[in-house]
C-alpha cells in the first residue's frame, strides 16, 4: 500500500509499504479521506516514526466481521474499557493506555491501516464523506471543551484567539450553544474575515481593553494564552483548546493574580459525545463544508502539506478512491 513518509526537515515521501500487522481485536480499514490538521505539522519539522494522519475517515475491509463495510471514523485514542476512566464515559482519558492513532502508532496518510475495534465510529449514512473528520477536532474538540466550560461560563462575551479549524468550529458550536456576543482574534486577517462570515466580531490580537467571560484559546500561541488570562473577567474561563510542548512562561502580572477565574484544559473528547456531534454537523452542515477548501491524491500530499503550514489551506483533505 502507498503511505506517507514524515522524515522531518519538511521533507515528506510517499512509499509503498506493507500495510502494518493487525494485533487481535482489531480490523482494517481502508482509508477514504485524512484531514490536515495543523498539529502534524511538528512531526513534518521532526519527522514521525509512524505514519501520521489522525483525522481519518474510511470503510471497514475485514470480511467476516459484522462491522465489514461500515463507513467509520477513527477515534485516535486507543482505551482500556475498565479503568475508572473509561467506566465514566471518559474514553479519551484512559488510565491504562496512552497511545493515539496517528501518533503512537500508524495512522491515516496511508491507504489503509488497523485499529482496535472499540476506536471506530460508525458514520450514519447522510454524513458525506467530505464532511465526516471534521467530526473529530474540529467538532469533536471543540464542542468538547465548550461543553466543560458552559456550566461555569453559560453566558456573557466570548473572545477566540485563533480562527483555524478549531477556533471556527469553536465560533459555530458557541453559536449553537446560545452564546451571540462572540470577538475573535488572528494574526492573519482573511482569516478574521471568514470568521466574521459565521458571526464573530474583529478583536485586535494583543489587545487588552475588552474584557470577557469566556476566552476559547484555539491558537496554542503563549502570547494569545497569556491575553486570555490577562482579560479573562473575574469568574469567567479561559478555556486552553490548542496545544503547544514549548516551555510556556506566566508573568503573574496584577490583572492575572487578583482574581478568581478558571484555567481549563480539555483534550479531545469522549466516544458518548459523538451522536450529539454528528448532529451539530447535520444542523450547520453549509457552515461546515465550507472549511473544506481542498482535496487531493496522497502523490501530492507532500506539496499540498507545505501549501496547509503555509497558511494556504483551511481544512484539505486527503482523499483516496
Ligand atoms: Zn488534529
Ligand atoms: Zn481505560
Amino acid at each position: 500500500m502507498k503511505a506517507a513518509v514524515f522524515h522531518g526537515d519538511r521533507r515528506i515521501s510517499i512509499a509503498e509499504v506493507d500495510p502494518p500487522p493487525a494485533a487481535p481485536g482489531e480490523l482494517s480499514v481502508r482509508v477514504a479521506r485524512t484531514a490536515l490538521c495543523g498539529s502534524d505539522a511538528k512531526l513534518w519539522t521532526k519527522g514521525a516514526e509512524h505514519t501520521p494522519g489522525h483525522e481519518i475517515f474510511g470503510v471497514v475491509d475485514q470480511p467476516g466481521h459484522a462491522l465489514h463495510g461500515r463507513r467509520t471514523l477513527v477515534y485516535i485514542p486507543v482505551h482500556c474499557g475498565r479503568c475508572e476512566s473509561c467506566l465514566a464515559g471518559d474514553t479519551h482519558l484512559c488510565r491504562t493506555e496512552s497511545t493515539l492513532v496517528g501518533w503512537n502508532r500508524p495512522g491515516g496518510y496511508a491507504e489503509r491501516l488497523h485499529v482496535p475495534e472499540q476506536c471506530l465510529l460508525p458514520v450514519p449514512d447522510d454524513i458525506p464523506d467530505d464532511l465526516a473528520p471534521l467530526l473529530l477536532d474540529t467538532i469533536g474538540t471543540s464542542a468538547h471543551g465548550i461543553r466543560m466550560a458552559r456550566p461555569i461560563a453559560p453566558d456573557g462575551d466570548v473572545l477566540v484567539t485563533g480562527a483555524g479549524p478549531i477556533g471556527l468550529g469553536a465560533i459555530i458550536a458557541l453559536r449553537h450553544f446560545g452564546y451571540t456576543r462572540i470577538w475573535v482574534s488572528d494574526p492573519r486577517e482573511s482569516r478574521v474575515r471568514f470568521a466574521a462570515e459565521f458571526g464573530a466580531m474583529p478583536h485586535p490580537v494583543g489587545d487588552l481593553s475588552r474584557r470577557f467571560k469566556l476566552v476559547v484559546e484555539s491558537s496554542g500561541a503563549h502570547a494569545a494564552r497569556n491575553q486570555g488570562l490577562e482579560v479573562v473577567l473575574p469568574k469567567g474561563v479561559v478555556l486552553l483548546l490548542g496545544e503547544n510542548d514549548a516551555p510556556w512562561t506566566i508573568e503573574e502580572k496584577k490583572p492575572i493574580r487578583r482574581k478568581d477565574f478558571w484555567m481549563l484544559r480539555s483534550f479531545y473528547f469522549p466516544k458518548a459525545d459523538f451522536a450529539e456531534n454528528v448532529e451539530l454537523l447535520r444542523r450547520y452542515r453549509d457552515r461546515y463544508a465550507r472549511l473544506v477548501d481542498a482535496k487531493f491524491g496522497i502523490e501530492a500530499l507532500p506539496e499540498m502539506f507545505g501549501r496547509f503550514v503555509a497558511g494556504e489551506l483551511l481544512k484539505p483533505l486527503l482523499a483516496f478512491d
